[in-house]
């Protein structure tokens, strides 16, 4: 998929841009057209059949049906499903798809850069530097490739950006993946069901807040004070905590929502009992919920993953003060364990996928995948 494309993906076309291409048709056309491109299994626009032949032949003329291309997939014994794709220059993107507690649902794990270039010292994609942002199509095809592929498309109904990339970064490309994810006359998820994992930016934040979407937050904290922190995530030291717990708290009022705080857990870095003690402190007063994530190693990683019984612990004393808590459960193990390792793997054995800064990307503590996305 090298060279520029001729046309543009229809996934991201302005409603001027559809009206446009269906020049002289039925109003009713648009409705039909988005309802067959995002909420149906269509993969390509031959397969729209609520459309005329030769609307389609249009369509096609006019723009590419998909923005990303399967380069590799790769299945879990757990069930969850892992994609690397590439976008038309190139660039490394990765998707997982999660089984979720409802039989036969399923979360995406989206990615929102090619790599990324926030540096955190425990992730994958953090050492390998950012390759460029992705377009709002690149994002939203991650998730309709997989939905559009599924036995029953409606039971994909969670997107959560916690794939390749700091989101927030990211925000116009964001806004217009998460409206479109959200909004009724496009994919149709509730805002409820899509979930913004950032490192901690707080204006990416507070832009957040200001879209009028209800969703979900998820805040990368991993450490209770700004020493550590800001050797596991450097950003930290331009973001401190108390301006980013400001944030944190702006959001929870703007959008009525608990925020979700991430925490990988790390054999004696951030795991001891007086850590969690802080982190009670540091919390305390705001609508929240921890997330204790084991730490899902790779090749070259510098740190380990705490013991089971080191996060219960951390887990007890975070309740007995109060603070929500769960400990996520881990997926893909048997399946390069972090985001970004697919990619990683590939580069490794020399399967030509392009680099720029660095290498592969992905979150540590991410969800891994498999198979058919
Ligand atoms: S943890 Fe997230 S923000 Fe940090 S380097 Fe990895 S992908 Fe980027």
């Amino acid at each position: 998929m090298r060279g520029q494309p001729d046309r543009p993906p229809i996934s991201e076309a302005s409603p001027d841009r559809l009206c446009a291409a269906l020049d002289g048709q039925p109003t009713y056309r648009a409705d039909q057209l988005r309802q067959a491109l995002f909420r149906t299994s269509a993969t390509g626009f031959d397969q729209m059949l609520t459309l005329p032949a030769e609307t389609r032949a249009a369509l096609d003329q006019q723009f590419r049906f998909e923005s990303l291309r399967l380069l590799r997939a790769q299945r879990s014994t757990d069930g969850t499903r892992k994609a690397l794709f590439h976008t038309w220059d190139g660039a490394a993107v990765e998707t997982v798809r999660m089984p979720t507690e409802r039989p036969g649902a399923a979360t995406v794990c989206l990615s929102s850069q090619a790599g990324c270039g926030m540096g955190c010292t425990f992730c994958a994609t953090g050492a390998l530097g950012l390759t460029r942002n992705l377009t709002a199509a690149e994002i939203l095809d991650q998730f309709l490739y997989v939905r559009r592929r599924a036995s029953r498309p409606a039971a994909v109904d969670r997107a959560v950006f916690m794939g390749m990339g700091e989101p927030l970064a990211n925000l116009p490309a964001l806004e217009t993946a998460a409206a479109r994810l959200a909004g009724a006359a496009y994919v149709g998820l509730s805002a409820r069901r899509v979930t913004v994992s950032t490192v901690g930016l707080p204006a990416g934040i507070d832009a957040m807040a200001s879209w009028g979407l209800p969703l979900g937050l998820a805040v990368s904290l991993h450490a209770p004070d700004d020493g550590l922190r800001a050797t596991l995530a450097p950003i930290a030291r331009r973001f401190p905590l108390p301006a980013l717990m400001e944030a944190s708290r702006r959001y929870q009022q703007a959008v009525r929502r608990r925020v979700t705080y991430e925490y990988t857990m790390l054999a004696g870095v951030n795991d001891a009992r007086a850590q969690a003690v802080d982190l009670a402190r540091l919390l305390r007063g705001q609508r929240c919920h921890v997330n204790l994530i084991p730490f899902n190693t790779y090749p070259g990683a510098i740190f380990r993953a705490s013991a089971r019984p080191r996060i219960r612990a951390f887990r007890d004393e975070l309740r007995q003060r109060g603070v929500p808590v769960t400990i996520r459960r881990t997926r893909g193990r048997d399946i390069s364990g972090a985001c970004g390792q697919l990619h990683a793997g590939m580069l490794a054995a020399g399967a030509g996928t392009r680099r720029s800064n660095g290498a592969a990307g992905g979150r540590a503590a991410r969800p891994a995948a498999g198979a058919r996305p």
